[in-house]
C-alpha cells in the first residue's frame, strides 16, 4: 500500500535544478534505498520528504494527504518522521536530554524514561544516558543520532549517507538496527546512499538518481540484474566492467572481465556479474610490491587529470582502470604518460553485483 507518493517533483535553486520531475511511489514498509553519485540530487530528495523544504512544483502526498496543507497538519505529519541527517544534529547536552528532547516537542513526556532506556537498548548504548552527547566517538554519536530519529517511533524513517564516515564495525551495527526496525516495527526506511553494495546488501527496493533525475525505479533485485544504465549513472566513479564469477573457495570468486583480466573478488555470487572497484581503492606503484592483496595488475598511464590536491589517472591494463593518488605520491612516483605502473588492490574491495 502506498505510504509516499511523489508527483512530478522538482527543486531548484538558483540557476540549478536540483530535482527534475520525479514520480515516485513508497509503500507501508518498504527499505527503500535512493542511489546516485555526489550531487545526484539525494540529500535534496530526502530534505523534501521530511518536509524540511518545499518543492518548487510537483507535490508529496503522506498517506493520501497532501503536504503543501496549513502548517498545522504539516506539523502534524512532520511529527511522524525520523531524519538521520549527513552531520549529525545534537544538542551540547547528555545522552538522555538529546532523545528526550523529540518526545518533549511530541508531547509524550510520560513515557521519556521508558522510550529513552527501550531506544538506547536498541542502538547498543546502554548505560550512556548521562554522558556528554558531544564528547562521543563518531560510532557512538551516529547511533545517538539514529536513536533520536527512533525514539518516537516514527512511521517513517529518513537516513541520508547514514554510514559515510564510519568504520565497518559501526557500517554494520548501523545497518543491522534499522533493518530490524524496519522488519520488526514495520517503519518506512528512505534511505540515500552512493555505495551500491549497501543498497543491494540493505534494500528491498530501490531509485537511482542521475543529476536530478530518475534513471530508473524498482525492486533491488529487477534494477540491479540490468545494469547498462545504471553502469552509465556511475561511470568515471567507480571502475565497472561486466564479468563471468566462477567460485575457487567459500567466498572467494575468479572473475574473467575478458581482454585476458581475471581478478579475485570476495563474494558468494557466481556466473553473470558485474564488478565494481573504487579509483581509491587501488594502489599503484612503478614495480610490483611485496603485499596481500590478491589482484595485481600490469599497465601504462594512458590519462593524466589534476584535480587540485589528487590526481586521476587512467591505467590501460588491457582496460581501462581510473586511479585517484595524491599530487604528492604523483610527484614521488615521477609518472609520465605510458610510464609503466602495477595496480595493487585487495579482493574485498571489489564490489559484485
Ligand atoms: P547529493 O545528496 O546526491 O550529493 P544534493 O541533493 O546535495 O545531492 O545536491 C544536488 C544538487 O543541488 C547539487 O548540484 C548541489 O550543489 C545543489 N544544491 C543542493 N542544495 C543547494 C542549495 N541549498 N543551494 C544551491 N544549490 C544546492
Amino acid at each position: 500500500m502506498t505510504l509516499i507518493q511523489v508527483e512530478n517533483l522538482t527543486k531548484v535553486y538558483g540557476e540549478k535544478i536540483a530535482l527534475r520531475n520525479i514520480d515516485l511511489k513508497i509503500d507501508r514498509g518498504d527499505y527503500f534505498a535512493v542511489v546516485g553519485p555526489s550531487g545526484a540530487g539525494k540529500t535534496t530528495f530526502l530534505r523534501l520528504l521530511d518536509l524540511l523544504d518545499e518543492p518548487s512544483s510537483g507535490r508529496i502526498l503522506f498517506d493520501g494527504i497532501d503536504t503543501a496543507c496549513p502548517e498545522e497538519e504539516r506539523l502534524a505529519l512532520r511529527r511522524k518522521i525520523g531524519m538521520v541527517f549527513q552531520q549529525n544534529v545534537m544538542l551540547n547536552a547528555s545522552v538522555y536530554e538529546n532523545l528526550a528532547y523529540p518526545l518533549r516537542i511530541r508531547g509524550m513526556r510520560n513515557k521519556i524514561d521508558a522510550r529513552v532506556n527501550e531506544t538506547l537498548q536498541l542502538v547498543g548504548l546502554t548505560g550512556f544516558e548521562r554522558r556528554r552527547a558531544l564528547t562521543l566517538s563518531g560510532g557512538e554519536m551516529q547511533r545517538v543520532s539514529l536513536a533520536q530519529a527512533l525514539v518516537f517511533e516514527p512511521s517513517v524513517l529518513l537516513l541520508d549517507e547514514p554510514t559515510a564516515n564510519l568504520d565497518p564495525r559501526n557500517v554494520s551495527i548501523i545497518e543491522r538496527i534499522v533493518s530490524e526496525v524496519n522488519r520488526n516495527e514495520g517503519a518506512t526506511v528512505v534511505m540515500a546512499t552512493h555505495d551500491i553494495a549497501q543498497a543491494e546488501n540493505t534494500a528491498s527496493k530501490v531509485a537511482i538518481l542521475r543529476e536530478g533525475s530518475l534513471v530508473e525505479a524498482g525492486d533491488v533485485g529487477q534494477v540491479f540484474s540490468k545494469p547498462s544504465e545504471f553502469l552509465a549513472t556511475f561511470a568515471g566513479l567507480w571502475n565497472a566492467y561486466p564479468g563471468d564469477a566462477v567460485l575457487v573457495e567459500d567466498g572467494l570468486a575468479v572473475v574473467d572481465l575478458g581482454d585476458d583480466i581475471r581478478i579475485e573478488a570476495a563474494t558468494r555470487k557466481k556466473g553473470k556479474v558485474t564488478v565494481f572497484i573504487r579509483p581509491e581503492d587501488i594502489l599503484l606503484s612503478t614495480s610490483p610490491i611485496q603485499s596481500s592483496a590478491r589482484n595485481i595488475l600490469k599497465g601504462i598511464v594512458t590519462e593524466i587529470f589534476d584535480l587540485d590536491q589528487l590526481v586521476q589517472l587512467k591505467v590501460n591494463v588491457g582496460k581501462e582502470f581510473a586511479v585517484v593518488i595524491t599530487k604528492k605520491s604523483f610527484k614521488h612516483l615521477k609518472l609520465n604518460l605510458e610510464s609503466q605502473v602495477y595496480l595493487t588492490f585487495k579482493a574485498s574491495s571489489i564490489r559484485v553485483l
